[in-house]
């Protein structure tokens, strides 16, 4: 193990790690480091060639490779460095980081250790979707690769499945290339995002089915159609030379798991408390490894905020780690993050529910005592928030309920 001990190390260099890194030196951290597995930071942004990112951090529109380009240069102004083509392999007690890196094995060792792995898209074999594997299937993310690092298009009228923001995503990335896909299909009855987001399909003139189910991909050598049923009964043949799928991301835990960090069973992500805290005290968590994608502002504000919190304990102003007790999602929620609170921390609450919801959103302890409420009336996979005040004694027991209207 090399002699030096890093103030914090960051695992990942994405929008939430590089976001910490820079908050970090600006808090006076002295010595922090960004471990990335790639040859370059940045994230995901970095594959995708197409705007919105940018306003909340730069007040601007910007591309996600332009994005990616000015966090990494944020962080280096700051005074963090970046290392680059470094896996973390391990997390051991103790801020013990284990790393492959191109000069072989190493090890490092930090007082604190930010987790920021990001998310990574399920693969088709796990969606369960019947028919040939054809040449010209892929997700978004090996669309975005063959779009803006190889410089080339995979196919010319595919059929994007389904409706999420990075479904969208699909969509513009071909826009821009030039590829005018013959479809979009949602399996369930309603896209799945924003209203608003939910009119760019027709607004490039791309037919949109929702509740359609898929027959089989169609295809000897490259794809040649896809087979639907339509929300009506009807069977549909599309024609088509590719398939995207997409949409379904699940947190990048890998590391967390095998270095026994308690996991969430809702998001699949490490379980963290009020102060972003995982279940050892040491490492903290933030981005897109603690719930399913969220944009990319939205987790370099979470890196900031978890920066905050490093600080302030390395300084010895944090709450000492405790027990706290589980908030619990009930029926028609999908998760919860953070999944304790702290006594004395204000918190916003990040949740997901079941499909499209219209009603009240209640944290409510025992006897039934309300201590957070708000009306929430979201698209499916939009995220809820919940803003709860600082309770200076918290209840034994804490559950999320959700009051449907209608
Ligand atoms: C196709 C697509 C399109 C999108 N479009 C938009 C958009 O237009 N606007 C928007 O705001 N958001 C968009 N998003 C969401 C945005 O990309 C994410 O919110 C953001 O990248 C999440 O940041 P992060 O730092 O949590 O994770 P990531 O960006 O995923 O970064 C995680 C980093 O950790 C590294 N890493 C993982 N494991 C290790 C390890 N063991 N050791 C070392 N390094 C490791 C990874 O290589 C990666 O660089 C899009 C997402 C996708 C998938």
């Amino acid at each position: 193990m090399s002699g030096q001990i890093w103030d914090v190390a960051i695992i990942g260099g994405g929008p939430a790690g590089l976001g910490a890194a820079a908050e970090l030196r600006r808090l006076g951290v002295a010595r922090v480091v960004v471990l990335e597995r790639f040859e370059t930071a940045g994230g995901i942004p970095r594959h995708c060639g197409h705007p919105p990112f940018g306003l909340r951090e730069f007040r601007r529109v910007l591309t996600g490779p332009a994005y990616a380009a000015r966090l990494v240069e944020a962080a280096e102004a700051a005074g963090a460095e970046i290392r680059t083509r470094t896996s973390v392999t391990a997390i051991r007690p103790g801020g013990i980081l284990e790393l492959a890196t191109t000069d072989g094995p190493q090890e490092l060792r930090a007082r604190r250790i930010l987790l920021a792995t990001g998310n990574r898209e399920t693969t088709r074999a796990q969606s369960l979707v019947p028919g040939m594997r054809p040449v010209g299937v892929m997700n978004t993310a090996a669309l975005q690769s063959f779009l803006y690092e190889e410089g080339r298009a995979p196919f010319a009228r595919p059929v994007v499945i389904g409706s999420e923001l990075v479904a969208l995503s699909a969509l513009l990335s071909c826009r821009r290339h030039g590829i005018r896909p013959a479809a979009m299909v949602e399996t369930r009855p309603r896209v799945q995002t924003r209203r608003a987001f939910g009119l760019l399909p027709r607004l490039f003139g791309v037919p949109l089915h929702c509740g359609a189910e898929i027959l089989g991909i169609e295809g000897r050598g490259r794809v040649s159609g896809v087979r639907l049923r339509l929300a009506d009964g009807t069977e549909h043949r599309i024609g088509c030379d590719g398939v995207i799928f997409s949409g379904r991301f699940t947190p990048e835990a890998a590391l967390a798991r095998a270095s026994g960090l308690a996991l969430d069973a809702g998001t699949q992500g490490p379980r963290i408390d009020a102060e972003g805290r995982s279940s050892d005290p040491l490492v903290f968590v933030a981005g897109n490894v603690l719930h399913p994608v969220e944009t990319a502002g939205y987790c370099w504000d979470e890196g900031r905020r978890m920066a905050r919190r490093i600080a302030a304990d390395l300084a010895g102003s944090l709450a000492a780690e405790a027990p706290r007790p589980a908030l619990a999602p009930g029926p028609g929620l999908r998760y919860v993050v953070p999944q304790a609170l702290v006594p004395g921390r204000a918190v916003t609450l990040n949740l997901r529910a079941e499909g499209r919801v219209r009603g009240r959103l209640v944290l409510a302890g025992p006897e039934g005592r309300e201590y957070a409420a708000a009306s929430v009336n979201a698209a499916p996979e939009t995220p809820l928030r919940l803003d709860v005040p600082a309770l200076a004694d918290l209840p034994a027991e804490l559950h999320l309920r959700l009051d449907r209207e209608g």
